[in-house]
Formats: structure tokens, C-alpha cells, sequence
């Protein structure tokens, strides 16, 4: 078996919604990937993407995916946008994405790679992404791929929609883990998930 129905596989067995494990199959990690690294697009493990920056494992990026709960209909920020691999899964499952990237050369890259990709649902803005897109909010989901330390940006939280999902790298007493949050009509629930390793939110 290669890489790719290797990762495919281990993404079944993991019990992933169909249409994520469709996505994946779907999207072209290579062309979000350096030349040198396209060889390695379909290993299960984080690759970097330049600036000190790296994309996650693909089962990651898959699982988060999958815990937002994601409709064709919904609306979806995604916070530090790197490659834009994230943010192109994402856009497969909704019906939009504003993707934010700090550093400038790595957003109008993702840019690039998602035309190449053939994903024209997703815009891709340069700058900080804590604040989030109040022009756009509220969100459906959240999806943060860089580590904010004590809590989520309350920026974020607050532009997410009734209903809304959010997930992000939480680091608190020494540790890192995903934070799952959910709005409902009677305020916000935070669940602490998975232990997990991103680079910190600037
Ligand atoms: N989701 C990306 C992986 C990104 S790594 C992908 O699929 O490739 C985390 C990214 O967050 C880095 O590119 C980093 O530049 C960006 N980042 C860090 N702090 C940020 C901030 N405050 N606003 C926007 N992006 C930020």
C-alpha cells in the first residue's frame, strides 16, 4: 500500500466523518509542500513550510477538521493560514474560508497553492489573526493552528456564531492540548482534547 492509502486507512480506522476522509483524498498536500519535501506529502507527519513554520501530520489536520462539525453551508475562519493544506480541507467542507496569515510571504504562497489546488473558496488575508475577521464573524468554525498560551484570544470566542465550534492549541500549566469550544444559546463550553505540539500564536 503507498503513503497516501496508507494515511487514508488510518484515518477510517480512526472513525473520521466520510466526507473528511474525502477531503483529504481529494486535496494535493504535495502542492502546498516545498519541491524537496513533495516525496514526503503523504507521510503522516508534520513538514515545514518555511520561516521557522510547519504544517501538521495530516491525521491532525483531519482530526480537527473532523471535531468542527463542519456543514456546506457554514462560514469558517482559519487562524495562521501557513501553507493554506489546513485551510484547503477546510473549504471542502464549507462554504467559505477567511484564512489569516501573519507572515506575508507565507500568505500570498497559500494563495498561490490553493489556485493551483483549483480552491477559489477561500480568501486568504495577511495580518493578526487573534483579532480575528470582525467584517466577516460571526463564524460557524474556528480553526487555530498556532498556540495561544492561558486562553483563546476572547476576540475569537466572541466571533464565533450560536452554535459555532472552535478548535485550538491551548498551552496552560506547562502543557498543550487542543481546547474544543461550542457556543450555545446559554453561553460558551470549553473541553480540553488531545495533547498536541504547534508553534506558539505571535
Ligand atoms: N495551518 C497551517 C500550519 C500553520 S503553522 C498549514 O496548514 O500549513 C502556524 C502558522 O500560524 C504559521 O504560519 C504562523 O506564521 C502563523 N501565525 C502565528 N501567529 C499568528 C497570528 N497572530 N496571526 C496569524 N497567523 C499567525
Amino acid at each position: 500500500m503507498n503513503e497516501r492509502d496508507q494515511l487514508l486507512e488510518g484515518l477510517r480506522r480512526r472513525c473520521l466523518d466520510e466526507r473528511v476522509i474525502a477531503a483529504v483524498a481529494e486535496v494535493p498536500r504535495e502542492l502546498f509542500v516545498a519541491p524537496a519535501l513533495q516525496p514526503f506529502a503523504y507521510a503522516d507527519r508534520p513538514l515545514p513550510i518555511g520561516g521557522g513554520q510547519t504544517i501538521s501530520q495530516p491525521s491532525l489536520v483531519a482530526r480537527m477538521c473532523d471535531l468542527l462539525e463542519l456543514g456546506d453551508d457554514d462560514v469558517v475562519l482559519d487562524v495562521g493560514t501557513g501553507s493554506g493544506y489546513h485551510a484547503a480541507l477546510l473549504a471542502r467542507l464549507s462554504r467559505h474560508v477567511y484564512g489569516v496569515e501573519l507572515d506575508e510571504g507565507l500568505a500570498a504562497q497559500a494563495a498561490r497553492s490553493l489556485e493551483l489546488a483549483g480552491i477559489d473558496n477561500v480568501t486568504v488575508v495577511a495580518g493578526d489573526g487573534s483579532a480575528g475577521v470582525p467584517a466577516h464573524a460571526p463564524f460557524q468554525a474556528i480553526n487555530v493552528a498556532a498556540t495561544a498560551t492561558g486562553e483563546v484570544p476572547a476576540a475569537l470566542e466572541r466571533q464565533l456564531a450560536i452554535g459555532g465550534r472552535l478548535i485550538a492549541p491551548v498551552e496552560r500549566g506547562g502543557g498543550e492540548h487542543l481546547l474544543f469550544v461550542r457556543r450555545t444559546p446559554d453561553g460558551l463550553q470549553r473541553t480540553p482534547l488531545d495533547a498536541v505540539r504547534f508553534v506558539p500564536l505571535r
